[in-house]
């Protein structure tokens, strides 16, 4: 089986001013289809940085990542967004909903930018609804919802497109410790049906719930993706 993602000694440079910082300083990764994959490591260990990279929200400085076997490294910010669009579906800590418009309306989204027709665009909005226990709530804006229920509205959105990753940033950083169990649980069942989860987080009982942990520090990845010194949990990870 090839990796669904890929990267190979990606480096990120940041410049202000006269000082560059190295948010990323050599990360090596693969993620196959169907895994289920944290994140984890201390604020401004680089995962944000990387969350961008693998989102294609933003291209490495050095190294290559390649995503679903294109190499996306030097693409430019329009074929980005092409390829972010049609493959990956995201969950931010904030929620990033629309205040004016519907569940339904802000599920459908990435659907209007992908030209798909009203019709079918409300059926599989409020089918991914469905999909998260939200049926009931389609027509309730964002302030009218719990905020464990507009992350399950994220989610649905994430999942309309029925993209090949989804890729979470501290999702449940916002939230109380039962909609954490809510949302945490949501994403078990995704991986129970196959989906690729790339969740992002400090919080170690939100990590100890994917199949496989990988330790960011200091822009690297120090734990969780095989080499030396990590045999038992690479050999954890593909049991
Ligand atoms: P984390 O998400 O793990 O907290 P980040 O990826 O946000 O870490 O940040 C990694 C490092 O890169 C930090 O030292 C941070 O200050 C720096 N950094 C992040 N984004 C930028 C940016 N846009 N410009 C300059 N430095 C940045
Ligand atoms: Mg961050």
């Amino acid at each position: 089986m090839s990796a669904l993602l890929e990267l190979d000694e990606v480096r990120k440079i940041y410049t202000t001013g006269s000082v560059e910082v190295a948010a990323l300083a050599g990360v090596d990764l693969q993620v196959h289809e169907g895994e289920y994959v944290a994140v984890i490591g201390p604020s401004g260990s680089g995962k944000s940085t990387l969350m961008n990279i693998v989102g294609c929200l933003d291209v490495p400085t050095d190294g290559t990542y390649r995503l679903a076997g294109e190499d996306v490294s030097t693409l430019d910010e329009a074929r980005l967004a092409d390829v972010r669009n049609r493959l990956i579906g995201f969950v931010f800590q904030q929620f990033n909903l629309l205040p004016s418009l519907s569940a339904w309306r802000n599920v459908e989204l990435p659907l209007v930018y992908a030209g798909v027709s009203r019709d079918e665009r409300r059926a599989r909005a409020v089918a991914a609804l469905e999909r998260v226990g939200l049926g009931d709530r389609a027509e309730h804006r964002p302030s009218e919802l719990s905020g464990g229920q507009q992350q399950r509205v994220a989610v649905a959105r994430a999942l309309v497109t029925d993209p090949a990753m989804v890729l979470a940033d501290e999702p449940t950083g916002n939230l109380d410790s039962r909609s954490t169990a809510d949302v945490l649980a949501l994403f078990d069942e995704l991986s129970a049906m196959g989906r690729t989860i790339v969740l992002i987080t400090h919080e170690h009982e939100v990590a100890e719930r994917a199949h496989r942990r990988i330790v960011v520090r200091d822009g690297r990845v120090v734990e969780g993706n095989g080499g030396p010194g990590n045999s038992a949990d690479s050999s954890r990870s593909l049991a």
